[in-house]
């Protein structure tokens, strides 16, 4: 999941160390201030997202988990009476945070933001990982009093698998939670008529991250808060020091802005679909090769797969992941899922080819040796 940079991007990039704007104000770099506002427009537009809601350029999507949550933080305490900012977290009454599956940098925003990893309730996931809405609805009517925090994924950094927003949303919505969706690449399908059901509903939650840096092909380091309720982000006119938690900060308005342009919103939708079909020939071939066996097919860019042996699968696929990083032809990487050690195949590089794709699977047909 690592991404790579658009030419037009890239460019933009050296012109941002160029010309060296400090985005803490409006007044330090109007110029930056005003391409961020035109920039975080279009990403509301192409992602899909509510017009009214506020953005922020974070480094990266776990910064824009700490963002969104500290947003959810401030609007749930709020409503109790709570003034989080003023007041501090002692002697607040705790959050809970009601999750499924979950990539660790939302554990890491929690605790971040002092709410304690503790408060985090596992609660159960259909066959794809998904959290059930029975199990949710039970979870916030056993504790009516609490404030909570419902954490949805759109794109499972392993199987690329999307939450049921229809179902779940209105039902964390009734017993007034906050929801929060980790879409640090999966909010990008909105970009493609292909994969875009797959986030129906999805635009009804209360927060959203995702990042730059990877889909988007936008250099490090570049990601995105939304904010549905913009009052609990931050009611004030733009600076946008009072919308992100860093002060001075690197102009990362221009790559977004640029890469946009290059591509436009059929540009960035077919780079989605390009990858998403890249994945899907490697998963099915690399799983046609003998001993291969395919954990989770790809739901959009990305598949686990997994080599099987007599004795011990997971060195078995830990020992191929080497050796065919060792070849230096491509670079897959290791992952569990489900206690079992997979190899993740993830396509995300708008310069991956068709050539490419015949390479990596050519590397891992030699080191299986057929
Ligand atoms: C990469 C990733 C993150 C963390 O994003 P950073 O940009 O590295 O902070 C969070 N969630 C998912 C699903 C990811 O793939």
């Amino acid at each position: 999941m690592i991404g790579g940079s658009l030419p037009a991007a890239l460019a933009a990039d050296w012109l941002t160390s160029t010309w060296d704007m400090n985005t803490t104000l409006y007044v330090s770099g109007p110029a930056a201030a005003v391409v961020e506002e035109v920039a975080g427009a279009w990403l509301k537009e192409i992602l899909r997202l509510p017009e009214t809601a506020s953005f922020a350029f974070v480094t990266g999507c776990q910064m824009a988990h700490v963002t969104c949550v500290a947003a959810a933080r401030h609007g749930l305490l709020g409503r109790l009476g709570w003034d989080v900012e003023e007041q501090g977290l002692a002697g607040a009454p705790s959050i809970r945070i009601l999750s499924g599956q979950r990539h660790g940098s939302t554990e890491r925003a929690v605790r971040l933001l002092g709410l304690g990893q503790r408060q985090i309730v596992e609660l159960p996931t259909d066959d794809e990982g998904r959290m059930l809405p029975y199990a949710l609805e039970r979870e916030l009517s056993g504790h009516p009093s609490s404030p909570a925090i419902v954490l949805l994924q759109a794109g499972d950094i392993n199987t690329g698998m999307y939450d049921l927003f229809d179902s779940v949303i209105p039902v964390a919505h009734r017993h007034g939670a906050w929801v929060h969706i980790d879409g640090a690449f999966g909010l990008w399908a909105a970009a493609s008529l292909r994969f875009q059901q797959l986030l129906a509903g999805a635009a009804n939650a209360d927060s959203w991250a995702t990042d730059g840096h990877k889909w988007l092909n936008v250099p490090f380091d570049c990601g995105y808060a939304f904010v549905a309720d913009a009052g609990a982000h931050r009611a004030d006119a733009r600076d946008q020091r009072d919308w992100t938690p860093e002060w001075s900060r690197r102009a990362r308005g221009f790559p977004t802005y640029a890469a946009l342009r290059q591509l436009g919103r059929c540009g960035v939708g077919a780079l989605i679909e390009r990858c998403c079909d890249h994945a899907r020939t490697l998963v099915d071939r690399i799983g046609a090769l003998p001993g291969v066996e395919v954990v989770s097919q790809p739901v959009i860019n990305q598949g686990p797969v997994r080599f099987l042996d007599a004795v011990d699968s997971d060195r078995r696929t830990e020992e191929v992941i080497s050796a065919i990083a060792a070849t230096g032809e491509a670079f897959f990487s290791g992952t569990t899922w489900r206690g079992r050690r997979a190899m993740r195949i993830s396509v995300i590089n708008w310069q991956t080819s068709e050539a490419d794709v015949d390479r990596a699977v050519r590397a891992c047909a030699d080191v299986l040796g057929v």
